[in-house]
């Protein structure tokens, strides 16, 4: 965990909350919690790196805001393209939080990221289709009968969704999240969930059943610069052993030079089509703060960019803080496995050697 002077968490990635700021968990999670140590201590069993962070995370500080929105309108377009064929499919969330949090309490309260996130939506009138439909999902819920009172977390925007057949594989590391995950949809057979390293887990739930589906890829980023090797680890096998899987990671943006590297490194996946989702709110040349953060999908479906285009217009329009919001949509790889564009100039001697092309 990076501090600023005066103790404050420097609010540049996902920032920081200790487990003592967070409300005290239920009597049976603290059981729990005792009873394993919690989830810090977890060994690596399939060789990929165990983050060596303490798990401060708590989505419940942030959940709603403007990352969140960019992040979720584009998870449900993926969702929907998906069902666009009546084939089951399976979701598969590497990092799902606790999956339903509250705006009124503690966490939300201290930090108010909510209200320029998802309340910039709330009273919205004009919004195109996407957007409405994403936006009426949350407002529409019987949780927020009474006006904006809680936002779901993907695993629960995505179980709303899901038709029968579907299915949903959601992994949590942290102990208490993971319990708060479990209840939540305790009864619900089509909805997994599992209390394990997500990266490790991957490898082991593709391919799913139904052959078809998603993984969304959505760490905290505690591990800073980190985080984009044990992503990159993680996707390999997966990538190998489900290679016509979609992937959707989620990118926190504070300096573009600590991005570029990342993305450059997906274009030589050996995954063609590759779509790249970013909304900022300031310019991306400040490390202090989170100017804006992105979703980069691999194996993106077929009109994935005209579906999110004009939704992503408007939302920059909607989450503009004192100067206008940018977006960039664009593919670094298209159908042919072709580059159009170059999300840094590396030195050849920096990439890897580029695989034959499926
Ligand atoms: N995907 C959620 C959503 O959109 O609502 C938010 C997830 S939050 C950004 C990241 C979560 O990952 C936290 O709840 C954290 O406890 C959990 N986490 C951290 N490292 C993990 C790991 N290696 N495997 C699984 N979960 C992890």
């Amino acid at each position: 965990m990076i501090l600023r002077a005066g103790g404050r968490p420097e609010p540049h990635v996902r920032p920081v909350a200790t487990l003592q700021q967070a409300e005290p968990a239920p009597a049976h999670v603290q059981e729990r919690l005792r009873s394993t140590g919690g989830a810090r201590h977890r060994p690596s069993i399939l060789g990929v790196p165990t983050p060596v962070t303490a798990m401060n995370y708590r989505h419940a500080y942030h959940a709603g805001n403007f990352a969140d929105v960019l992040k979720h309108v584009v998870l449900l377009a993926l969702i929907e393209s998906l069902q666009a064929k009546p084939t089951p499919f399976c979701y598969i969330d590497t990092h799902a939080g606790s999956g339903n949090y509250p705006l009124d309490g503690f966490e939300a309260g201290k930090t108010g990221e909510f209200k320029d996130g998802i309340a910039r939506l709330h009273p919205a009138e004009k919004l195109p289709p996407l957007l409405r439909r994403w936006r009426d999902g949350i407002l529409g819920s019987a949780d927020n009968a009474q006006g904006l009172k809680r936002y779901p977390g993907s695993p629960l925007q995505v179980a709303r969704l899901l038709r029968p057949g579907d299915s949903a594989q959601l992994c949590e590391l942290h102990t208490e999240e993971a319990c708060k995950l479990r209840d939540l949809f305790r009864g619900n057979h089509q909805v997994h969930v599992h209390e394990r390293n997500g990266y490790e887990a991957l490898k082991a739930l593709v391919p799913p059943q139904e052959k078809r589906g998603l993984v969304l890829i959505d760490p905290p980023y505690e591990a800073q610069d980190a985080e984009y090797k044990l992503i990159e680890q993680a996707l390999k096998p997966a990538l190998q052993r489900w290679p016509t899987g979609v992937y959707a990671v989620w990118y926190p943006i504070k300096l573009r030079s600590q991005v570029q590297p990342f993305l450059r490194r997906l274009q030589y996946s050996g995954v063609k089509r590759i779509l790249r989702a970013e909304l900022l709110v300031h310019p991306d040349d400040s490390p202090l703060r989170l100017n804006g953060s992105g979703m980069v999908i691999l194996n993106a479906p077929w009109k994935l960019d005209d579906a999110l285009r004009e939704p992503l217009r408007v939302l920059a329009g909607l989450l503009a803080h004192e100067r206008p919001a940018t977006v960039k949509l664009d593919w670094l790889l298209d159908e042919a496995g072709s580059q159009l564009n170059t999300p840094s100039p590396l030195p050849a001697s920096r990439l890897p050697p580029r695989p034959n092309r499926r």
